[in-house]
């Protein structure tokens, strides 16, 4: 079955001697000469070719096969080694663009826009031509692929398992205000970066039923019959570590049809009907659900989520097999699973099943192997978001997933029977299953129960989880939590999207702070030198003028460098507040208005962000912001003083040229509600400075820059809470007159471009004491804080100083310690170079 599609290879001895070539040049000569075989010999270009799209491609292929070699040399060191491995499980990896991090990782950008100048071409202009790899939605999916790089800088033997949605995150478009989704076809021009592997190929199941049969040995056990198979075809993406000669893998499952599935139907007359069949089975991997921190029953995710999962499990399996036979002793020893949320968690009553009906396990050494291997990570506190899914559809769907998830329910709850006695209650809320018309299966519980690690992403957010959400299950297992505050990789987040500061850090400093970013404190000293602080104002500038071309050209608004860059980006949610940030560029056009601008800083205002396509709020909010934007930018009392415009389309592509080019950081939700963040952590690396609450990593962000380099304002997690039962935002309306004239202007309809009564349901959010977001509570404060940061900005060497100060205090917000402490407390894998090749790179250790 594994090489159905596949011919078996005949040759005169056991290993064929295919791979053995000398490794590549790394120079510009070499570079050059590979480029211009693979455009005029591999693509059949010529002289008259006018598009940029084959020589990116034959940049792409020149630059892949130099990963290529690497990648086979990583593989062999795990292989020969026996290593200790973990497989990060995710529906999500917004990875973004590939070409500029793999010459940046393999060091070759130099020699590469050399080669390319050389013929007359331009770099930049062929790396503006790939397309965003964007499967994910947001923080979770980025986190994902920030990991990913970590892991090889680190050389950890770490593979990412997702899917190849053939739509990603979709474009957005705005249209008189308002967001209009467009389809990402992200796949239409080819994708260099993926390899096909029919040859790893697995059949997932759906559907049918299960039941009990006698084995050849007279031993009762169940198996899952009348189900029909999809085809998981798996393509590899190759990651590559920070120029330490590792490539790890991260495998994407691609859905297809099984040819029998098509015959049977043909062979019962009914061509149409078997075509059908095929999109049905091919639908699968067909789109990314496009829901931010929110879910939605959909059939068709629950089917997405367990491909992956049995998917990956099986490819993990089969590897095992292969070196191990049946014998599963020494799996646990061998291999650890990160969840990224409740989405993949089918794989807790997956793995029971591949090991005990596939391998002839028994559930106790099936659930031992289980819960040795299994870490769970939360990425939210909201509720709304923790996944549950009917029953009914678990039956219908996968009915032998059922009757696990079942068995762990009864012996788990017989667990907390007999460490709580009589507890009726307890049960019921620990229950796997929660009871009601529709009875739902728990997802975070099955990943709870099923798993030795369970974590949360910042600190106050692990601290919640075992104080609220979670409550029940750490009085039980307080061994089993921990806290993992999230990351981002400088590699990407820094050196790649910044080479003006990099190159101005690397004369400071040393250039090796890409993999010691703890080195980055050095650069704190400097902020005491104006000639120091002169250069740091000239890259910010420049970086800001690059951020201003960016707006006009998309926006077409004029953003002033000069002037404050006050950015809020990220997907637009009511926790994350661009309501809040609306309300105080509203306050501010009406002190224009009113002619309070004595001692004015001049403001330019970015707000951008994906709303999800049936979230009605969000989306009205971003019309408002259009709205504000077009009478603020068209009344000729704001020139010089205020800006503001929505950016379409936030992805990564456009963080990069965002972050560099920012001053001040809008990190606005209602404490408490954002797990981490990690939008904060890319902007104080860049040397922008915060705005924020104290929620998620903002606290720990604030802990290491101090809080004289940081906007604090608002409640407490602490005080919102206590705020519940006796909120009264009509009172704090009335009581403040800025606020009060800030909804007055809303009510008046200055905003609603002539269709009155659009922003009702906004102005009604902000004044229902049952705002969960508590808009009202904190704009007073927000407001302060705002006039601080203005403050603080007009005095521009207070304000470079507070620059350097953010950027030099990053350094724990990399993945690389994030991910060092997944490996010291959950994963334990050994770094493994790669098996040395000839070109002297390989076999270096990692630096950090
Ligand atoms: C970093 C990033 C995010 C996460 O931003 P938050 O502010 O942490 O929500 C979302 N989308 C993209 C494209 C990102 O690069």
């Amino acid at each position: 079955m594994e090489h159905s599609r596949l011919k078996p290879l005949r040759a005169s001895v056991p290993v064929p001697r295919l791979t053995e070539l000398p490794p590549l040049g790394m120079d510009e000569r070499a570079i050059a000469d590979d480029f211009r075989r693979y455009f005029s010999h591999t693509l059949g270009r010529d002289k008259h070719c006018r598009s940029t799209h084959y020589p990116f491609q034959a940049l792409a292929l020149a630059v892949r096969d130099r990963l290529m070699e690497r990648w086979k040399n990583s593989r062999y060191a795990c292989e020969e080694g026996n290593c200790r491995r973990a497989h990060y499980l995710s529906l999500e990896f917004l990875m973004g663009r590939s070409l500029g991090n793999a010459m940046l990782n393999l060091g070759i950008a130099g020699p590469t826009a050399r080669a390319l100048k050389d013929l007359g071409l331009l770099l930049e202009e062929l790396a503006g031509t790939e397309h965003d790899a964007g499967l994910g939605n947001g923080g979770l999916g980025r986190l994902a692929a920030c990991f990913l790089d970590s892991c090889a800088t680190l050389q950890l033997p770490v593979t990412g398992y997702g899917i190849r949605y053939e739509y990603g995150m979709f474009r957005q478009l705005i249209d008189s205000g308002e967001q209009v989704e467009e389809p990402d076809h992200w796949l239409r021009d080819g994708h260099p970066w993926e390899l096909e592997r029919p040859e790893y190929t697995r059949r997932v199941r759906f559907g049918g039923r299960s039941e009990s049969y006698q084995d050849e040995h007279g031993r009762w056990r169940m198996r899952w019959v009348d189900a029909h198979a999809v085809l998981a075809v798996p393509y590899d993406i190759p990651v590559p570590g920070y120029r330490n000669g590792t490539v790890n893998t991260l495998r994407l499952w691609s859905a297809a049809a099984t040819d029998e599935f098509d015959l049977d139907e043909f062979n019962a007359g009914s061509y149409p009907e078997s075509v059908a069949a095929k999109n049905a089975a091919e639908n699968i991997t067909m789109v990314l659900y496009p829901n931010d921190a929110s879910e939605n029953g959909k059939e068709l995710r629950l089917r997405q989520q367990y491909f992956l999962a049995s998917a990956s499990l099986q490819d993990v399996l089969r590897y095992w097999v292969r070196f191990h036979g049946e014998d599963f002793r020494g799996f646990a020893d061998k291999n650890c699973f990160q969840l990224n949320d409740t989405h993949p968690s089918c794989a807790v009553p997956e793995l029971m099943r591949l090991l005990m009906d596939e391998h002839g396990l028994e559930w106790d050494a099936a659930w031992a192997i289980t819960t040795r291997t299994m870490a769970y990570t939360n990425h939210t506190l909201l509720p709304e978001a923790l996944e549950k899914w009917p029953v009914r559809l678990f039956r219908q769907e996968l009915p032998r997933l059922l009757d696990i998830i079942f068995e762990i329910n009864a012996r788990f709850l017989e667990q907390v029977a007999a460490r709580w006695p009589g507890d009726g209650a307890r049960i019921r809320r620990m229950s796997l299953i929660e009871e009601g018309d529709e009875p739902m299966v728990r997802m975070a519980y099955l990943a709870i129960v099923g798993s030795f690690s369970v974590n949360g992403v910042a600190e106050l957010h692990s601290r919640l989880l075992e104080q609220g959400l979670f409550r029940d299950f750490f009085e039980l297992w307080p061994e089993k939590f921990n806290n993992k505050t999230n990351g981002v990789t400088p590699r990407r987040w820094l050196a790649g999207c910044n080479p003006r500061l990099a190159r101005l850090v690397d004369e400071t400093i040393g250039n090796d702070w890409p993999t010691r970013m703890e080195r980055l404190r050095e650069l704190a000293p400097h902020a005491d030198s104006a000639s120091f602080r002169e250069r740091w104002h000239t890259v910010k500038q420049r970086n800001k003028a690059r951020l201003a071309r960016l707006v006009e050209r998309e926006c077409g608004v004029r953003f002033d460098r000069e002037a404050l860059f006050d950015v809020q980006v990220k997907r637009i949610h009511e926790y994350k507040r661009q309501l809040l940030n609306v309300l105080h560029v509203i306050h501010l056009y009406d002190r224009i208005r009113r002619g309070d601008t004595a001692g004015w800083t001049p403001r330019c205002v970015l707000i951008g962000g994906k709303a999800a396509p049936g979230y009605f709020m969000a989306k009205r909010i971003i019309r408002l912001v259009n709205n504000v934007a077009a009478v603020i930018n068209a009344d000729p009392a704001t020139e010089g003083l205020l800006r503001v415009a929505f950016l379409p389309n936030y992805r990564v592509t456009a963080m990069e040229v965002i972050c560099p080019g920012t001053d001040l950081s809008e990190q606005i939700s209602t404490a408490g509600k954002e797990a981490s963040g990690t939008g904060n952590m890319k902007f104080m690396m860049n040397g922008a400075v915060t705005i924020g609450t104290l929620d998620g990593a903002n606290i720990e962000i604030r802990a290491e820059v101090g809080d004289e380099n940081f906007f604090l304002f608002g409640l407490t997690a602490g005080e919102v809470q206590a705020l519940r039962g006796d909120y009264d935002p009509q009172g704090i309306i009335a009581g403040d007159e800025r606020l009060r004239r800030v909804m007055e202007l809303l009510v008046g309809g200055t905003f609603d471009g002539g269709e009155p009564g659009l922003f009702e349901p906004v102005i009604q959010s902000i004044a229902s004491p049952h705002d969960p977001w508590v808009v009202a509570a904190d704009f007073g404060s927000y407001v302060e804080a705002q006039r601080r940061a203005a403050e603080a900005y007009r005095d521009r060497e207070r304000w470079v100083r507070m620059s350097i100060l953010n950027s030099a205090c990053s350094g724990r917000f990399s993945t690389d310690r994030t991910i060092a402490e997944y490996n010291a407390d959950i994963w334990r894998l050994e770094p493994v170079p790669p098996l040395p090749a000839a070109d002297g790179e390989s076999g270096a250790r990692p630096r950090a």
